[in-house]
């Protein structure tokens, strides 16, 4: 792996970072005590690229390699954790499996729209109130086939930007006998009659990205919505999460650079004992594993962009990145909060967002533990 960025790349990372010191980052307390999603900011996202970064040029993306998308995904979560999460998903859950798995119709048709920033996002529906680990197993969404149509019935949960999408592609169950082969992935439009998206979660951080709850009551679209294979649904999931996780854990890596940031500067100036904290070994030693762990979780999730750039397999890597960095992010924002003492208590001070932003990462796009599942597989399997 080249460790240095190439010159596009560092062209790419600091418009990134301008855009969301400017459009992004000022707006991150509002977004979290509004619950108002960042639309002005997202609307400017379209001819920035940021929305189509894994959909090619032809279908109206940007189509950056995946280091750059993991740098923006990052650049994002340093500047609010709501608007990158709302972003990575929409990316990497929405957009991608169209553009990796859809016919040509599908591309046009659904594509172009969700990544100009004129229009709504798109989501991704696997998640059901009794299936999150196990979809395998779980998932009771059900779609039959209707002489030209799908008929979907069923539930879904926790799903990142229901409420502001163009489509949800749903993973539902196609063979009601269960097995590897029953799960298929079908793109629904959000006005379908029968699909009904419920009032946002309330949640504890990321409170600018909506989350809801869906039902699906005889919901009908086209055959032709089906994506790939019927039957393919488990596997295109599974693909899906590994380029997932890259963004995951890109995104933890910037809320952990920005939780740093604020924690290096509060102690610069924070005086007890006559002088600065920051001259106390005790913070000097949180400073410098919050810095050593941050360059360290960078490095692990842009080698898993790396591979994954480069077409080789990195389902291992994206779970190795996404559980150090989404943990390691959990430790530099608790410890970014104790150097702030009782004033990174008070939602006044920016780590207090951070640190309840931080704590969905090791559990969304698979917990830390099915990560741990997921090495341990491929560890247990090599010679
Ligand atoms: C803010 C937010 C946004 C989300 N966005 C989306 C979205 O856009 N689309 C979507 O489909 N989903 C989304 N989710 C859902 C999320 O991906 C799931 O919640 C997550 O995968 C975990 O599933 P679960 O909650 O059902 O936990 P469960 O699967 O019930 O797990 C509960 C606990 O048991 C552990 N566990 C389960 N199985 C095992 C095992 N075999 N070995 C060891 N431990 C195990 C888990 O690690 C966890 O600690 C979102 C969730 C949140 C909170």
């Amino acid at each position: 792996m080249d460790f240095d960025l190439n010159e596009e790349q560092r062209m790419w990372q600091k418009a990134v970072h301008d855009f969301v010191a400017a459009q992004v980052r000022p707006k991150a307390r509002e977004v979290d005590e509004t619950s108002e999603f960042n639309w002005p900011a997202v609307r400017k996202m379209g001819p920035l690229g940021l929305l189509g970064m894994t959909v090619p040029e032809e279908y109206g993306g940007s189509g950056v390699d995946a280091i750059s998308a993991a740098i923006a995904i990052e650049e994002l979560g340093w500047g609010c954790g709501s608007t990158a999460l709302a972003i990575a998903a929409h990316n990497g859950l929405g957009c991608a499996p169209i553009a990796r798995f859809g016919s040509e119709e599908q591309k046009k048709k659904f594509l172009p729209g969700v990544t100009s920033g004129n229009n709504r996002l798109a989501a991704l529906a696997l998640t059901e109130p009794g299936a999150g680990s196990d979809l395998r197993g779980g998932v009771r969404t059900k779609a039959e086939k209707a002489g030209a149509e799908w008929v979907i019935n069923g539930p879904k949960a926790w799903i990142t930007n229901a409420s502001i999408a163009d489509y949800i592609i749903t993973l539902v169950r196609t063979d009601l006998r269960g097995g590897s082969h029953s799960l298929s992935m079908i793109i629904v439009p959000t006005d379908t009659p029968g699909l009904t998206i419920h009032p946002p979660e309330k949640k504890m951080g990321l409170n600018g990205s909506q989350t809801n709850a869906l039902t699906y009551e005889n919901v009908r679209v086209p055959l032709s919505y089906l994506l790939g294979e019927e039957g393919h649904g488990l596997r295109q999931t599974l693909a899906t999460l590994d380029g997932g996780r890259i963004s995951i854990g890109a995104l933890a890596v910037g809320l952990a650079q920005a939780a740093f940031e604020r924690a290096r500067d509060y102690a610069r100036e924070r005086q007890a004992f006559g002088k600065p904290i920051a001259e106390q070994q005790a913070i000097q030693w949180m400073l410098a594993d919050a810095a050593t762990e941050i360059n360290a979780a960078r490095l692990s999730v842009r080698y898993a962009a790396w591979l994954k750039q480069e077409g080789r397999p990195f389902g291992k890597e994206a779970a190795m990145g996404k559980l150090y960095a989404t943990e390691m992010a959990e430790r530099v924002c608790r410890n970014a909060i104790q150097i702030h003492g009782s004033y990174g208590y008070s939602r006044e001070y920016e780590v207090e967002r951070i640190y309840r932003d931080a704590r969905l990462m090791t559990i969304g796009e698979g917990t830390s533990e099915i990560q741990r599942l997921i090495i341990a597989r491929h560890v247990l399997a090599q010679e």
